[in-house]
């Protein structure tokens, strides 16, 4: 689904990612660790085609991301969800609001926004917060609300970088419990995070990033920083 062909990336003077190759398949849940400022942001940048490799090149389903057209770029957007340590929510609008504006960008009709909404809510455990505005929800909350609004076009690929940086250890499992569900229901997940337990809990692949580099692939969960 996603093949790193060798690819570098230089900003000024910083090496952020050096001579990176791996691939991930359909399915796969995968995680990326590593100290601060390893590159595990820029690494999501390529795949969100957010900025250019220096050299090599980045593939989604044999489409190289980057020589992909402004026009077409959106379409290849659209099958990919995002989630960001600081939520990135709309502030002015609803949990309700924040989605239906996702999915009214991507085109959806009116009929599918009312029907899709609370079910995609239920599924995050916030059914009963569709017309609370952001300040009216908890951390955890927060991220349910940017997790669902991640999910509701049914991305092949989920995003998330750092999705657990802000939460407390309780909200944390829930989140992480939430992606293995979303996984389970044939969604490809690509994390980045600093923490251990939540490794330790995943017991998935781990690629460590050290200096931009990949310095291990682990079949199963481990932290070794
Ligand atoms: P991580 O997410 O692992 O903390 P980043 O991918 O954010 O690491 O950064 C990797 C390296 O690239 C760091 O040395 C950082 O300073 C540098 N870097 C990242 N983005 C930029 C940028 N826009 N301009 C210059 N240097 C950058």
């Amino acid at each position: 689904m996603i093949y790193f062909d060798k690819v570098c990336k230089i900003y000024s003077n910083s090496v952020a990612l050096e001579d990176v190759t791996f691939t991930v398949l359909p399915g796969e849940f995968i995680s990326i660790v590593g100290h601060s400022g390893a590159g595990k942001t820029t690494l999501l940048k390529m795949i969100l085609a957010e900025d250019c490799p220096t050299s090599g090149n980045v593939y989604f389903d044999s489409v190289d991301i980057h020589k992909v057209s402004k026009g077409k770029l959106p379409l290849l957007r659209r099958r990919i969800g995002s989630v960001f340590q600081d939520f990135r929510l709309l502030p002015n609008k609803t949990a309700y609001e924040n989605i239906a504006f996702t999915m009214e960008a991507s085109g959806r009709p009116d009929d599918e926004i009312k029907s899709d909404i609370p079910h995609v809510l239920e599924l995050v455990g916030l059914g009963g917060k569709l017309a609370n505005f952001p300040h009216e929800l908890s951390g955890g909350e927060r991220q349910r609300l940017a997790i669902a609004r991640a999910i509701i076009n049914q991305p092949d690929l989920l995003i998330a970088d750092e999705p657990t940086g802000n939460l407390d250890p309780i909200n944390t499992a829930e989140i992480i419990e939430i992606f293995k569900k979303i996984n389970q229901i044939g969604t490809t997940v690509i994390l980045t995070t600093h923490n251990k337990k939540v490794i330790d809990s995943l017991g998935r692949r781990v690629i460590t990033l050290d200096q931009g580099r990949v310095v291990r692939d682990d079949k199963e969960g481990k932290y070794a920083l």
